[in-house]
């Protein structure tokens, strides 16, 4: 299976992606976790993403597709995979269409965890005080739902068009949450 897991910033979707990725037995990729892994290992990659991040913006898309187009050309994401935090944009759905089309492929499916704001950003200013996460402060985390407002939310309507969207909702514990992901998704 093929998948993508969507959600705003706070929605619990990295938690849910290792637990779903590991389901369908697919590479997990999540492109927050290969930005941070690159910043920590300060190469040029990282360098450029920390600049972005840190001010609660997207990495621009040429580099976030690239680093996508050669993660998804690895092996272990040959037969099956979950997408974790891409695409975000209208642009970055283009060049996924792209890529996958490339390598003779398309998705399955993608899953969309839906919490409301206030919750979303009590869970993050919690998440911010183990985190250690340079983009975990307040300013960063308001700057970071408008900017999944404006950006990313209108992604949902262009999978619901191809009748690929999943709406799970992200309220409650993660627990329940993955058993609404798994009920919602009987074939994966
Ligand atoms: P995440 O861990 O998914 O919340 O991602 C953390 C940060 O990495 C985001 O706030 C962005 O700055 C950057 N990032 C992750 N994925 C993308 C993407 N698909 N496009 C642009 N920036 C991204």
């Amino acid at each position: 299976m093929r998948l993508l897991i969507m959600g705003p910033p706070g929605a619990g979707k990295g938690t849910q992606a290792v637990a779903l990725a590991e389901r369908i037995g697919g590479a997990h990729i999540s492109t927050g976790d290969i930005f941070r892994a690159n910043v920590a290992q300060e190469t040029e990659l990282g360098r450029t993403a920390k600049r972005f991040m840190d001010a609660g913006e997207y990495v621009p898309d040429e580099v976030t597709n690239a680093m996508v187009a050669d993660r998804l050309a690895q092996d272990d994401a040959r037969e099956a995979f979950l997408l974790d935090g891409y695409p975000r944009t209208l642009d970055q759905v283009a060049k996924l269409d792209e890529i996958l089309n490339e390598l003779g492929t398309q998705l399955d499916g993608v899953v969309a965890l839906t919490v409301v704001e206030d919750e979303l950003i009590s869970r993050l200013l919690e998440r911010a005080k183990v985190s250690g996460r340079t983009d975990d402060t307040e300013d960063v985390i308001r700057h970071r739902q408008d900017v999944y407002r404006a950006e990313t939310e209108p992604l949902l309507a262009v999978y619901r068009d191809r009748g690929l969207l999943v709406e799970v909702d992200g309220m409650g514990t993660p627990d329940a949450v993955g058993q609404r992901i798994a009920d919602a998704l009987p074939s994966a």
